[in-house]
Protein backbone atom coordinates (compact mmCIF):
# COMPACT_ATOMS: atom_id res chain seq x y z
CA UNK A 1 0.00 0.00 0.00
CA UNK A 2 1.52 3.44 -0.50
CA UNK A 3 0.97 6.31 0.96
CA UNK A 4 -1.64 8.46 -0.52
CA UNK A 5 -1.26 12.78 -0.20
CA UNK A 6 -4.66 13.79 1.78
CA UNK A 7 -4.13 17.82 1.66
CA UNK A 8 -4.42 18.10 5.47
CA UNK A 9 -2.00 19.78 6.70
CA UNK A 10 -1.72 21.95 9.38
CA UNK A 11 -0.72 25.68 8.72
CA UNK A 12 2.98 26.64 9.72
CA UNK A 13 3.69 29.00 12.23
CA UNK A 14 7.25 29.40 12.03
CA UNK A 15 8.76 29.00 15.98
CA UNK A 16 12.04 29.35 14.85
CA UNK A 17 12.50 33.22 15.99
CA UNK A 18 11.42 32.96 19.07
CA UNK A 19 13.52 32.05 21.88
CA UNK A 20 13.44 31.39 25.73
CA UNK A 21 15.68 34.61 27.66
CA UNK A 22 19.25 33.37 28.85
CA UNK A 23 19.28 32.89 32.45
CA UNK A 24 21.01 35.91 34.25
CA UNK A 25 22.13 34.14 36.81
CA UNK A 26 24.65 32.45 34.37
CA UNK A 27 26.26 35.70 33.98
CA UNK A 28 26.89 36.75 37.53
CA UNK A 29 29.92 36.11 39.36
CA UNK A 30 28.62 34.60 42.39
CA UNK A 31 26.36 31.97 40.43
CA UNK A 32 28.95 31.23 37.37
CA UNK A 33 28.66 27.72 36.97
CA UNK A 34 31.65 25.73 35.59
CA UNK A 35 32.22 22.50 34.60
CA UNK A 36 32.90 19.49 36.08
CA UNK A 37 30.84 17.03 33.98
CA UNK A 38 28.59 15.90 36.73
CA UNK A 39 25.81 18.56 35.59
CA UNK A 40 22.12 17.13 36.34
CA UNK A 41 18.71 18.56 35.75
CA UNK A 42 15.99 19.18 38.04
CA UNK A 43 15.04 15.53 37.66
CA UNK A 44 18.60 14.35 38.42
CA UNK A 45 19.44 13.64 34.62
CA UNK A 46 23.00 14.02 32.97
CA UNK A 47 23.59 15.71 29.57
CA UNK A 48 25.65 13.08 27.90
CA UNK A 49 24.21 13.12 24.27
CA UNK A 50 24.31 16.42 22.09
CA UNK A 51 22.16 16.06 18.88
CA UNK A 52 23.61 18.96 15.78
CA UNK A 53 21.79 20.10 13.31
CA UNK A 54 24.25 20.94 10.97
CA UNK A 55 21.49 21.95 7.91
CA UNK A 56 17.80 22.42 7.62
CA UNK A 57 17.47 22.03 4.09
CA UNK A 58 16.80 18.37 2.63
CA UNK A 59 16.41 16.43 -0.66
CA UNK A 60 14.07 14.04 0.16
CA UNK A 61 10.20 15.29 1.36
CA UNK A 62 8.93 12.43 3.65
CA UNK A 63 5.88 13.41 4.23
CA UNK A 64 5.95 12.61 8.10
CA UNK A 65 9.10 15.44 8.31
CA UNK A 66 9.01 17.90 5.64
CA UNK A 67 5.78 17.80 3.43
CA UNK A 68 6.06 19.35 0.37
CA UNK A 69 2.55 21.18 0.44
CA UNK A 70 4.80 23.48 3.36
CA UNK A 71 8.53 22.85 2.38
CA UNK A 72 8.15 23.85 -1.39
CA UNK A 73 9.85 26.32 -3.14
CA UNK A 74 8.74 29.07 -1.19
CA UNK A 75 9.78 27.93 2.06
CA UNK A 76 12.06 30.16 3.82
CA UNK A 77 15.27 28.12 4.92
CA UNK A 78 17.55 29.69 6.71
CA UNK A 79 20.50 32.34 4.90
CA UNK A 80 24.41 30.59 4.90
CA UNK A 81 25.00 33.48 7.56
CA UNK A 82 22.09 32.74 10.13
CA UNK A 83 23.88 28.93 10.69
CA UNK A 84 26.80 28.17 12.82
CA UNK A 85 29.70 27.86 11.23
CA UNK A 86 32.13 24.82 11.84
CA UNK A 87 34.09 26.80 14.27
CA UNK A 88 31.11 27.54 16.46
CA UNK A 89 29.39 24.18 16.28
CA UNK A 90 33.09 22.76 17.57
CA UNK A 91 33.49 25.30 20.18
CA UNK A 92 29.90 24.91 21.73
CA UNK A 93 30.37 21.23 21.27
CA UNK A 94 33.32 21.26 23.61
CA UNK A 95 31.52 23.48 26.04
CA UNK A 96 28.74 20.70 25.87
CA UNK A 97 31.84 17.59 26.05
CA UNK A 98 32.93 19.49 29.02
CA UNK A 99 29.62 19.62 30.87
CA UNK A 100 29.54 15.57 30.58
CA UNK A 101 28.48 14.61 26.79
CA UNK A 102 29.79 11.74 25.27
CA UNK A 103 28.19 10.95 22.14
CA UNK A 104 27.46 13.60 19.51
CA UNK A 105 25.03 12.86 16.32
CA UNK A 106 24.94 14.42 13.83
CA UNK A 107 21.47 15.58 11.86
CA UNK A 108 19.36 17.74 10.30
CA UNK A 109 17.78 17.85 7.84
CA UNK A 110 19.90 16.17 5.16
CA UNK A 111 23.51 16.64 7.07
CA UNK A 112 25.60 15.04 4.12
CA UNK A 113 24.20 18.07 1.90
CA UNK A 114 25.77 20.84 4.49
CA UNK A 115 29.61 21.82 2.30
CA UNK A 116 32.45 19.98 3.80
CA UNK A 117 30.83 18.40 6.40
CA UNK A 118 34.25 15.99 6.65
CA UNK A 119 35.85 19.41 8.21
CA UNK A 120 33.43 19.74 11.01
CA UNK A 121 33.82 15.49 11.11
CA UNK A 122 37.84 16.12 11.40
CA UNK A 123 37.09 19.14 13.91
CA UNK A 124 34.79 17.13 16.39
CA UNK A 125 36.88 13.85 16.52
CA UNK A 126 39.95 15.80 18.02
CA UNK A 127 37.56 16.11 20.89
CA UNK A 128 38.12 13.91 24.59
CA UNK A 129 35.38 13.27 27.28
CA UNK A 130 36.13 14.11 30.92
CA UNK A 131 37.38 10.59 30.98
CA UNK A 132 39.77 11.57 28.21
CA UNK A 133 38.77 8.90 26.02
CA UNK A 134 37.27 9.70 22.10
CA UNK A 135 33.48 10.96 21.46
CA UNK A 136 30.70 8.60 20.26
CA UNK A 137 30.80 10.45 17.04
CA UNK A 138 27.79 9.69 14.87
CA UNK A 139 25.62 10.78 12.03
CA UNK A 140 22.16 10.21 11.00
CA UNK A 141 21.33 10.01 6.95
CA UNK A 142 18.89 9.47 4.47
CA UNK A 143 21.73 7.65 2.45
CA UNK A 144 20.90 9.19 -0.96
CA UNK A 145 25.01 10.66 -1.08
CA UNK A 146 26.51 8.16 1.15
CA UNK A 147 27.92 6.00 -1.66
CA UNK A 148 29.90 8.65 -2.51
CA UNK A 149 30.85 10.21 1.05
CA UNK A 150 31.31 6.87 3.03
CA UNK A 151 35.31 6.56 2.23
CA UNK A 152 35.64 10.61 3.09
CA UNK A 153 33.50 10.37 6.19
CA UNK A 154 35.17 7.82 8.15
CA UNK A 155 38.53 8.91 7.09
CA UNK A 156 37.39 12.34 8.65
CA UNK A 157 37.21 10.09 11.76
CA UNK A 158 33.35 9.44 11.96
CA UNK A 159 32.74 6.21 13.56
CA UNK A 160 28.79 5.15 13.18
CA UNK A 161 26.11 5.86 10.76
CA UNK A 162 22.53 5.43 10.71
CA UNK A 163 20.69 5.42 7.70
CA UNK A 164 16.85 5.85 7.13
CA UNK A 165 14.98 3.86 5.34
CA UNK A 166 11.15 3.09 5.57
CA UNK A 167 10.91 0.10 3.38
CA UNK A 168 12.33 -2.24 0.59
CA UNK A 169 9.45 -2.06 -2.03
CA UNK A 170 10.49 1.03 -4.00
CA UNK A 171 6.78 1.99 -4.59
CA UNK A 172 6.67 2.37 -0.92
CA UNK A 173 9.39 4.26 -0.44
CA UNK A 174 9.37 6.34 -3.83
CA UNK A 175 6.13 7.36 -2.51
CA UNK A 176 7.28 8.08 1.31
CA UNK A 177 10.38 9.96 0.18
CA UNK A 178 8.00 12.25 -2.21
CA UNK A 179 10.94 12.65 -4.58
CA UNK A 180 10.66 9.66 -6.33
CA UNK A 181 14.43 8.06 -4.87
CA UNK A 182 15.13 4.97 -5.75
CA UNK A 183 15.45 2.40 -2.79
CA UNK A 184 18.64 0.70 -4.65
CA UNK A 185 20.99 3.97 -4.26
CA UNK A 186 20.38 3.77 -0.45
CA UNK A 187 21.01 -0.03 -0.55
CA UNK A 188 24.32 0.88 -2.07
CA UNK A 189 24.99 4.10 0.28
CA UNK A 190 24.75 1.33 3.23
CA UNK A 191 27.11 -1.14 1.36
CA UNK A 192 29.53 1.85 0.56
CA UNK A 193 29.35 2.90 4.19
CA UNK A 194 30.07 -0.77 5.34
CA UNK A 195 33.09 -1.52 2.72
CA UNK A 196 34.33 2.26 4.74
CA UNK A 197 34.39 0.51 7.62
CA UNK A 198 31.70 2.51 9.27
CA UNK A 199 31.34 0.23 12.21
CA UNK A 200 27.54 -1.24 13.78
CA UNK A 201 25.32 0.43 10.75
CA UNK A 202 21.81 0.98 11.89
CA UNK A 203 18.74 1.39 9.91
CA UNK A 204 15.88 3.51 11.45
CA UNK A 205 12.52 2.27 9.66
CA UNK A 206 9.72 4.95 10.61
CA UNK A 207 6.69 2.55 10.64
CA UNK A 208 3.17 4.48 9.45
CA UNK A 209 -0.07 2.43 9.61
CA UNK A 210 -1.40 2.44 6.81
CA UNK A 211 1.82 3.04 4.53
CA UNK A 212 4.81 0.89 5.04
CA UNK A 213 3.73 -2.15 8.08
CA UNK A 214 3.80 -4.42 5.07
CA UNK A 215 7.42 -3.79 4.78
CA UNK A 216 8.52 -4.92 8.41
CA UNK A 217 9.10 -8.34 7.72
CA UNK A 218 10.71 -8.12 4.39
CA UNK A 219 12.58 -5.72 6.52
CA UNK A 220 13.92 -7.68 8.69
CA UNK A 221 14.57 -10.68 6.45
CA UNK A 222 17.19 -8.70 4.59
CA UNK A 223 19.03 -7.32 7.70
CA UNK A 224 19.10 -10.36 10.03
CA UNK A 225 22.10 -11.44 10.13
CA UNK A 226 24.28 -8.93 8.56
CA UNK A 227 25.23 -6.99 11.27
CA UNK A 228 23.05 -4.23 10.84
CA UNK A 229 20.80 -3.51 13.23
CA UNK A 230 17.21 -2.39 12.28
CA UNK A 231 15.33 -0.23 14.05
CA UNK A 232 11.38 0.73 14.28
CA UNK A 233 10.29 4.00 14.98
CA UNK A 234 7.15 4.77 16.30
CA UNK A 235 5.72 8.03 14.08
CA UNK A 236 5.63 10.73 16.55
CA UNK A 237 3.69 13.79 16.84
CA UNK A 238 6.51 15.99 16.13
CA UNK A 239 6.73 19.50 14.63
CA UNK A 240 3.12 20.64 13.42
CA UNK A 241 3.40 20.22 9.41
CA UNK A 242 2.55 16.38 9.63
CA UNK A 243 -0.66 16.24 10.55
CA UNK A 244 0.21 13.31 13.36
CA UNK A 245 -3.01 11.02 13.86
CA UNK A 246 -2.31 8.59 16.76
CA UNK A 247 -4.71 6.08 14.50
CA UNK A 248 -1.62 5.96 11.75
CA UNK A 249 1.31 4.93 14.67
CA UNK A 250 1.66 1.00 15.19
CA UNK A 251 2.41 0.67 18.75
CA UNK A 252 6.59 -1.24 18.99
CA UNK A 253 4.59 -3.69 20.62
CA UNK A 254 2.44 -4.86 17.50
CA UNK A 255 5.78 -4.53 15.54
CA UNK A 256 7.65 -7.06 18.06
CA UNK A 257 4.82 -9.36 18.04
CA UNK A 258 4.51 -9.13 13.90
CA UNK A 259 8.12 -10.55 14.22
CA UNK A 260 8.57 -12.77 17.08
CA UNK A 261 5.77 -14.87 15.04
CA UNK A 262 7.90 -15.26 12.42
CA UNK A 263 11.26 -15.17 13.44
CA UNK A 264 11.29 -16.17 17.88
CA UNK A 265 12.96 -12.59 19.82
CA UNK A 266 14.47 -12.45 22.62
CA UNK A 267 14.48 -9.49 24.86
CA UNK A 268 18.44 -8.25 25.81
CA UNK A 269 19.48 -5.60 28.18
CA UNK A 270 19.89 -2.16 27.12
CA UNK A 271 23.36 -1.49 26.15
CA UNK A 272 23.25 2.15 28.09
CA UNK A 273 21.28 4.08 30.48
CA UNK A 274 19.40 6.78 28.47
CA UNK A 275 19.20 4.43 25.44
CA UNK A 276 16.25 5.06 23.48
CA UNK A 277 16.13 1.74 21.65
CA UNK A 278 14.30 -1.40 23.38
CA UNK A 279 16.67 -4.37 22.67
CA UNK A 280 15.52 -7.77 21.16
CA UNK A 281 17.78 -10.36 19.75
CA UNK A 282 16.68 -13.20 17.37
CA UNK A 283 16.66 -16.32 19.42
CA UNK A 284 18.01 -19.78 18.39
CA UNK A 285 16.28 -23.14 19.17
CA UNK A 286 16.87 -23.07 22.57
CA UNK A 287 15.33 -19.64 23.19
CA UNK A 288 19.02 -17.88 23.80
CA UNK A 289 19.97 -15.04 22.03
CA UNK A 290 21.81 -16.17 18.66
CA UNK A 291 24.54 -13.50 18.28
CA UNK A 292 24.96 -14.65 14.69
CA UNK A 293 21.69 -13.40 13.43
CA UNK A 294 21.81 -9.92 15.05
CA UNK A 295 19.08 -8.22 16.90
CA UNK A 296 16.46 -5.11 16.15
CA UNK A 297 15.48 -2.49 18.11
CA UNK A 298 12.12 -0.47 18.29
CA UNK A 299 11.63 3.17 20.12
CA UNK A 300 8.37 3.91 20.88
CA UNK A 301 8.52 7.46 21.76
CA UNK A 302 4.66 7.43 21.86
CA UNK A 303 3.47 4.20 23.53
CA UNK A 304 6.33 3.92 26.20
CA UNK A 305 7.71 7.18 27.27
CA UNK A 306 11.24 7.33 27.96
CA UNK A 307 11.72 10.53 29.61
CA UNK A 308 12.92 9.43 32.73
CA UNK A 309 16.28 9.00 31.65
CA UNK A 310 16.59 11.41 28.64
CA UNK A 311 19.71 12.91 28.74
CA UNK A 312 19.84 14.36 25.09
CA UNK A 313 20.51 17.87 24.13
CA UNK A 314 19.73 19.60 20.95
CA UNK A 315 21.82 21.70 18.79
CA UNK A 316 19.37 23.89 16.02
CA UNK A 317 21.09 24.84 12.87
CA UNK A 318 20.97 28.33 13.96
CA UNK A 319 22.65 27.80 17.41
CA UNK A 320 19.81 27.47 19.45
CA UNK A 321 19.55 25.00 22.39
CA UNK A 322 16.77 22.63 22.76
CA UNK A 323 16.39 20.88 25.94
CA UNK A 324 13.39 18.32 24.13
CA UNK A 325 12.50 16.57 20.60
CA UNK A 326 8.95 18.25 21.44
CA UNK A 327 10.04 22.04 22.36
CA UNK A 328 8.32 25.58 21.60
CA UNK A 329 11.79 27.57 22.01
CA UNK A 330 15.14 27.23 22.42
CA UNK A 331 17.84 29.35 24.15
CA UNK A 332 19.58 31.54 21.69
CA UNK A 333 23.37 29.98 22.29
CA UNK A 334 24.47 31.91 18.71
CA UNK A 335 23.49 35.37 20.10
CA UNK A 336 25.75 34.28 23.21
CA UNK A 337 29.03 33.53 20.98
CA UNK A 338 28.81 36.08 18.49
CA UNK A 339 28.43 38.91 21.41
CA UNK A 340 31.87 37.58 21.81
CA UNK A 341 30.86 35.47 24.87
CA UNK A 342 34.10 33.91 27.06
CA UNK A 343 34.17 30.07 26.59
CA UNK A 344 33.65 30.62 30.36
CA UNK A 345 29.97 32.40 29.94
CA UNK A 346 29.16 29.56 27.38
CA UNK A 347 29.63 27.20 29.75
CA UNK A 348 28.29 28.74 32.60
CA UNK A 349 24.68 29.40 30.34
CA UNK A 350 25.12 25.77 29.20
CA UNK A 351 25.66 24.92 32.74
CA UNK A 352 22.11 27.01 34.29
CA UNK A 353 20.00 25.63 30.93
CA UNK A 354 20.39 21.94 31.96
CA UNK A 355 20.00 22.75 35.42
CA UNK A 356 16.23 24.05 34.72
CA UNK A 357 15.40 21.22 32.96
CA UNK A 358 12.06 19.97 33.36
CA UNK A 359 11.00 18.32 30.08
CA UNK A 360 9.19 15.31 30.10
CA UNK A 361 6.97 15.68 27.10
CA UNK A 362 6.25 12.01 26.30
CA UNK A 363 5.57 11.26 29.95
CA UNK A 364 3.26 14.15 29.61
CA UNK A 365 1.61 13.23 26.40
CA UNK A 366 -1.18 10.84 27.55
CA UNK A 367 -2.46 12.92 29.94
CA UNK A 368 -2.93 15.95 27.51
CA UNK A 369 -5.19 17.12 25.10
CA UNK A 370 -3.66 17.29 22.04
CA UNK A 371 -1.37 19.80 21.35
CA UNK A 372 -2.11 21.08 24.99
CA UNK A 373 1.98 21.50 25.59
CA UNK A 374 3.01 24.09 23.06
CA UNK A 375 -0.15 25.26 21.23
CA UNK A 376 0.76 22.66 18.53
CA UNK A 377 3.95 25.33 17.78
CA UNK A 378 6.09 22.48 17.95
CA UNK A 379 9.37 23.33 15.93
CA UNK A 380 10.08 21.15 13.06
CA UNK A 381 12.13 18.19 13.41
CA UNK A 382 14.03 19.45 10.46
CA UNK A 383 15.20 22.04 11.80
CA UNK A 384 15.66 20.71 15.67
CA UNK A 385 17.44 17.49 14.25
CA UNK A 386 16.31 13.91 14.64
N1 LIG B 1 17.68 13.38 7.00
C1 LIG B 1 18.27 12.48 7.90
C2 LIG B 1 17.50 11.18 7.94
O1 LIG B 1 16.37 11.15 7.46
O2 LIG B 1 18.06 10.22 8.43
C3 LIG B 1 18.44 13.01 9.31
C4 LIG B 1 17.36 13.86 9.89
S1 LIG B 1 15.82 13.02 10.22
C5 LIG B 1 14.86 14.32 10.90
C6 LIG B 1 16.25 11.99 11.59
C7 LIG B 1 15.34 10.81 11.85
O3 LIG B 1 14.08 11.28 12.25
C8 LIG B 1 15.10 9.93 10.64
O4 LIG B 1 15.42 8.58 10.96
C9 LIG B 1 13.63 10.08 10.39
O5 LIG B 1 13.06 8.91 9.86
C10 LIG B 1 13.09 10.41 11.75
N2 LIG B 1 11.80 11.11 11.73
C11 LIG B 1 11.48 12.24 11.07
N3 LIG B 1 10.19 12.58 11.28
C12 LIG B 1 9.68 11.64 12.12
C13 LIG B 1 8.40 11.41 12.72
N4 LIG B 1 7.37 12.23 12.51
N5 LIG B 1 8.26 10.34 13.52
C14 LIG B 1 9.29 9.50 13.75
N6 LIG B 1 10.52 9.65 13.24
C15 LIG B 1 10.70 10.71 12.41
FE1 LIG C 1 14.70 14.73 5.06
FE2 LIG C 1 15.32 13.06 6.97
FE3 LIG C 1 13.15 14.59 7.20
FE4 LIG C 1 13.14 12.64 5.41
S1 LIG C 1 13.29 12.41 7.63
S2 LIG C 1 12.49 14.76 5.04
S3 LIG C 1 15.24 12.59 4.78
S4 LIG C 1 15.22 15.30 7.15
FE1 LIG D 1 13.56 13.41 26.04
FE2 LIG D 1 11.60 15.11 25.42
FE3 LIG D 1 11.74 12.72 24.22
FE4 LIG D 1 11.04 12.89 26.81
S1 LIG D 1 9.89 13.68 25.08
S2 LIG D 1 12.48 11.42 25.90
S3 LIG D 1 12.33 14.62 27.48
S4 LIG D 1 13.26 14.38 24.05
Amino acid sequence: MTERHTPRVVPLIDQRSSSFPLPPAAFSERTQLSANGLLADTRGRPLRDLRISVTDRCNFRCNYCMPKEIFDKDYQYLPHKALLSFEEITRLARVFVAHGVQKIRLTGGEPLLRKNIELLIEQLSQLRTVEGLPLDLTLTTNGSLLARKAASLKAAGLQRVTVSLDGLDDAVFRSMNDVDFPVADVLEGIEAAQAAGLGSIKINMVVKRGTNEQEILPMVRRFKGTGVVLRFIEYMDVGATNGWRMNEVMPSAEVVALIHAQMPLVQLDPSNVGETAERWGFADANGQHDKTQGEIGVISSVTQAFCGDCNRARLSTEGKLYLCLFASQGYDLRSLIRAEATDADLTSAVGHIWQGRTDRYSELRSALAPDASTGGRRVEMSYIGG
